[in-house]
């Protein structure tokens, strides 16, 4: 079941306003993306810098206004709530942002970052639960470690109870032996309060180890979306296939031969016409430049975007 769905989402940031304005022109940031977010599940969005994902992870939140779209979280419109509707909703919806330092007030105790509008026994319990102790409930951020304050934003998300948290690359700027604690950390807190996350990262290898499913993002679009293991065995996108080349594999037997991408991503001002990862593809076929691929499932809900390796061949 569906905790959260979104349709047809876009995001277009206008270029420029005023003498140096170039028109109508808009970065395609998110560009008309639907996916549905199950309920007590891992959704990992992996892309390049720039692709959109965290765009979309705040567009979900409306802490960014999307330009068109809907996003239907536990049967409601996001997109058609009042402030005060989405005040209310927003305690079931939270986010835990990339650099913790940045995301905390230097000023504030910890225990006064984490209450909101708890009680100082509940944020004792949210400490404990997060791994840390009541004696740093005085303390301020900077005495703490980067992923003590990871620690500390994860706290913070928890104390309205929420159902569903965006993760936005939440582990990226920590040393590789933290990331395993504090992607552990939020699987345990997963199982034991029910929570769906939208996983964002740029690293393939992290998401890995925390999603039950994996949707692979390019140019503001989803190019292709399966559960993990699908993903890691059988990605069918040209796209998926570069990303996951280049990611070691302990498993020596599903070594990939490193494929390398052609060219830089392209300007989301003027993305390539027909499918925009054909400029960079090695199997694009007269087709690609001219049609823009569907996002096509198999049965087994893998979708792919592709003419040539979707689940429709139109090439
Ligand atoms: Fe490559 Fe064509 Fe598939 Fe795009 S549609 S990924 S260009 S083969």
């Amino acid at each position: 079941m569906s905790l959260l769905e979104i349709r047809n989402l876009k995001k277009y940031f206008p270029i420029g306003e005023g003498l140096f304005s170039r028109g109508k022109e808009m970065v395609k940031a998110v560009d008309d993306v639907t996916l549905a977010v199950r309920d007590g599940e891992t959704l990992g969005l992996v892309g390049e810098s720039g692709c959109g994902k965290s765009t979309l992870g705040r567009t979900i939140l409306r802490l960014i206004e999307p330009t068109a779209g809907e996003v239907i979280f536990q049967g409601k419109n996001l997109l058609s709530m009042s402030q005060r509707e989405l005040r209310d909703m927003r305690r079931e919806m939270q986010i835990i942002f990339q650099d913790p330092y940045a995301s905390l007030n230097p000023r504030m105790r910890v225990g006064d970052i984490v209450k909101g509008k708890a009680k100082r026994q509940r944020v004792m319990e949210l400490l404990h639960q997060v791994g840390l102790r009541e004696e740093h409930y005085d303390r301020y951020p900077h005495e703490f470690s980067g992923g003590q304050r990871q620690r500390i934003g994860i706290a913070r998300a928890l104390a309205v109870s929420p159902k569903f948290i965006v993760c936005d690359e939440p582990v990226s700027s920590l040393d590789v032996s933290i990331q395993a604690q504090i992607i552990n950390l939020l699987q345990e807190l997963q199982e034991k309060m029910h929570l769906t996350y939208l996983f964002i990262s740029h690293d393939l290898r992290v998401v890995e180890h925390i999603s039950h499913r994996v949707a692979i993002m390019y140019l503001g679009k989803v190019v292709e979306i399966a559960d993990s293991e699908t993903i890691y065995r059988d990605a069918k996108h040209p796209y998926t296939r570069a990303l996951l080349s280049a990611v070691p594999m302990p498993d020596i037997s599903l070594k990939k031969e490193r494929v390398v991408l052609q060219g830089d991503v392209p300007s989301p001002v003027n993305p390539p016409s027909g499918c925009t990862f054909h400029p960079r593809c090695a199997y694009r076929e007269a087709i690609c430049d001219q049609t823009e691929p569907p996002l096509d499932f198999s049965a087994d809900g893998h979708g792919v975007s592709c003419h040539v390796f979707g689940p429709i061949k139109r090439a």
